[in-house]
């Protein structure tokens, strides 16, 4: 339903949830986060509402890191429990992803996975993605590149966001028929289904198009289409007021 990336200089955990916040007026039934921090990865996820995964991350705090994506889950596939809420990792807990809409074509994927030895935890349409990109990612080594080669497999609406240990600096997004949004900063850079989660921190503004794919640095944001071709990218300037 939400989805909020960030990388840059500030504390990953602390602009997410708050970009999570403003875009609580979507409505959700549960909510999670990851961060990339010490070389691995981290992740906290909890059915309910946003102060049960802060609940939660005060009882378990996650490693303080500059990179990190959440979610507002809306649940279409699987019911809202902790299990089914995302952020969702690959076995190995690499890499980690959050989606908003339907894959289509998931129950395919998933056989497919499954027979390839791949464990699943989830009821989710969404956690196909994760497996697929930790596959796709150990033979290109690039993780905008293993969001491409994945996008190309997947079937229906969707807005996915990833990040991967091995890329510490990287958030990577994709979008078809689902909307995507970066915020351009100083020395940092923001995702989000709605600019409205990034607001407070910038107003520079690049609107993802259709079946494309977005490489996030501090001081890069790159975008292709799912083949690899680079996009033209119109920057904006929002300015209309979302104090309210
Ligand atoms: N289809 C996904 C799920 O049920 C994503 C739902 C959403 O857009 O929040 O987990």
């Amino acid at each position: 339903c939400g989805i909020v990336g960030y990388v840059g200089g500030q504390s990953a955990l602390d602009v997410v949830l708050a970009g999570l916040k403003r875009l609580e007026y979507r409505g959700y039934d549960s909510a999670g986060v990851a961060v990339l921090a010490d070389g691995g990865l981290a992740a906290a996820k909890k059915a309910g509402k946003l102060a049960n995964l802060e609940k939660e991350l005060a009882d378990r705090p996650l490693p303080t890191g500059s990179t990190g994506i959440g979610h507002t889950r809306w649940a279409t596939h699987g019911g809202p429990t902790d299990a089914n809420a995302h952020p969702h990792l690959d076995n190995a807990g690499r890499v980690s992803v959050v989606h908003n809409g339907i894959i289509e074509n998931f129950a395919g994927l998933r056989a497919e996975l499954t027979d390839r030895g791949h464990e699943l935890a989830s009821e989710t349409d969404t956690e196909v993605v994760a497996h697929l990109l930790a596959e796709a990612y150990s033979s290109c080594g690039e993780l905008a590149e293993a969001m491409r080669q994945v996008c190309r497999r997947l079937e229906g609406a969707f807005t996915l966001v990833a990040v991967h240990a091995d890329e510490p600096d990287v958030v990577v997004g994709a979008r078809r028929n689902s909307p995507l949004v970066v915020g351009v900063g100083d020395g940092e850079a923001f995702l989000a289904s709605d600019v409205a989660a990034f607001i407070a921190h910038t107003r520079e503004a690049i609107e993802l198009g259709q079946d494309q794919v977005v490489e996030l640095r501090r001081e890069a944001v790159t975008v292709t289409d799912f083949d690899g071709v680079p996009a033209q990218v119109r920057e904006y300037h929002v300015d209309w007021d979302a104090s309210a």
